[in-house]
């Protein structure tokens, strides 16, 4: 029954979940403090199930319960980040804005190559060394806790566009961009969550410590040591390496991440699967490293390259290739050509380069709503 569960269970069900609760949490040190309460949280699945009515808070009316804190402290995020962007003295400053980058482009690996590609899609094997690479890449990005990434993304490629999507784009953009991180998830994601075989992720030692000390982790890895390394190496103000790593560097690689949950699921064709939301978005594999050609990537989620083409914008595909050459990756998986074409010629929107045919995108958009 409903009323018997407290506003605690309620939490502990769905808030840990929330990057936007790991921001709050960096601040107040609350539930990510203790490791043994998130542990029992996170790795037992006997929480209750909360069913939300309609929540209405003063004027506004809500489908689901809003997480204030978690508005609060991605919005004031997003502002010291703009703020420092549009301050910052990018002349004088050179080495720093390009050490920016470098710290960006290894967290966006940790993501691609890591938690989605490795982690969830298990498109490629990797040998420890690799293992710990991505572990340590994907700790530098701090994300959500590494169990939550895997787990609301193997549930969004399961029930893509459903209520048990946690970010389900036919909710709008906002909410599929960051709307999803500042209100309670829907009933229905919890339950299908937790029909998922997590198996793999909760049986693996390295994880299991990796989740335990989560909080630590992400607190060095993520903020600490990356705003350090330019004070001490290359004599960097403190101010300056604060504002770029911890607000600006950390608030473009979430929305990079994001982004491939919204833009990438509202705009671009469809060439693969014309009756699926995710598209082929150029700028989006731009930003995330290659993660833009979604429309192929829901299509076949188990190719490591999460591409057919475009292999200039996949860094990650690039580097993946490099680990393969030096013998930690192996295993790669990848559909033949001839198995990509059929899938082409019979679900597409007739928008691919080589075996499609004259479409225009509003002629897709119509026939995909059809
Ligand atoms: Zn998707
Ligand atoms: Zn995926």
């Amino acid at each position: 029954m409903i009323t018997t569960i407290t506003k605690t269970q309620l939490e502990d069900a769905n808030i840990a979940n929330d990057i936007a609760n790991n921001i709050a949490n960096l601040s107040n040190g609350s539930t990510l403090c203790n490791n043994n309460e998130v542990q029992k949280v996170k790795f037992s699945r006997g929480n209750p199930i909360p069913s939300y009515e309609k929540y209405k808070f003063l004027i506004w009316e809500f489908d689901r319960p809003v997480i204030w804190t978690g508005v609060f402290f991605i919005a004031l995020w997003h502002v010291i980040a703009l703020y420092s962007l549009v301050t910052f003295p990018l002349f004088s400053h050179i080495p720093l804005a390009l050490y920016g980058f470098v710290i960006g482009g290894i967290s966006g690996f940790g993501i691609t190559a890591g938690a989605h590609r490795y982690f969830t899609h298990r498109a490629f094997k990797a040998k420890t060394p690799l293992k710990i690479i991505l572990l340590l890449c994907y700790s530098v990005a701090g994300q959500n806790k590494l169990y939550d990434w895997v787990r609301d993304h193997r549930v969004h490629h399961k029930f893509s566009e459903t209520d048990a999507d946690p970010h389900n784009a036919s909710r709008g953009f906002f909410f599929s961009h960051v709307g999803w991180l500042m209100m309670k998830k829907h009933p229905d994601v919890l339950r299908k969550g937790r029909t998922l075989d997590m198996s793999d992720i909760t049986d693996d030692p390295m994880i299991q410590f990796h989740h335990k000390y989560w909080f630590w982790i992400k607190l060095f890895f993520c903020f600490i040591i990356p705003t350090a390394i330019p004070v001490y190496l290359f004599g960097e103000e403190w101010y300056y390496c604060i504002t770029t790593i911890c607000f600006v560097r950390y608030i473009i690689s979430l929305n990079s991440t994001w982004a491939v949950n919204s833009f990438a699921h509202i705009w671009g064709n469809h060439p693969y699967d014309k009756k699926i939301f995710p598209s082929e978005n150029l700028a989006v594999s731009l930003f995330a490293m290659g993660e833009g050609y979604h429309n192929y990537h829901h299509t076949f989620p188990w190719d490591y390259r999460a591409a057919e083409l475009g292999s200039m914008l996949n860094i990650t595909t690039a580097w993946l290739n490099f680990f393969q050459k030096i013998g930690w990756a192996y295993d790669m998986k990848a559909p033949s050509s001839e198995l990509i074409q059929k899938v082409v010629e019979n679900n597409g929107d007739g928008s691919h380069y080589k075996w499609g045919h004259e479409i225009s995108l509003a002629q897709a958009e119509m026939e995909k709503n059809q």
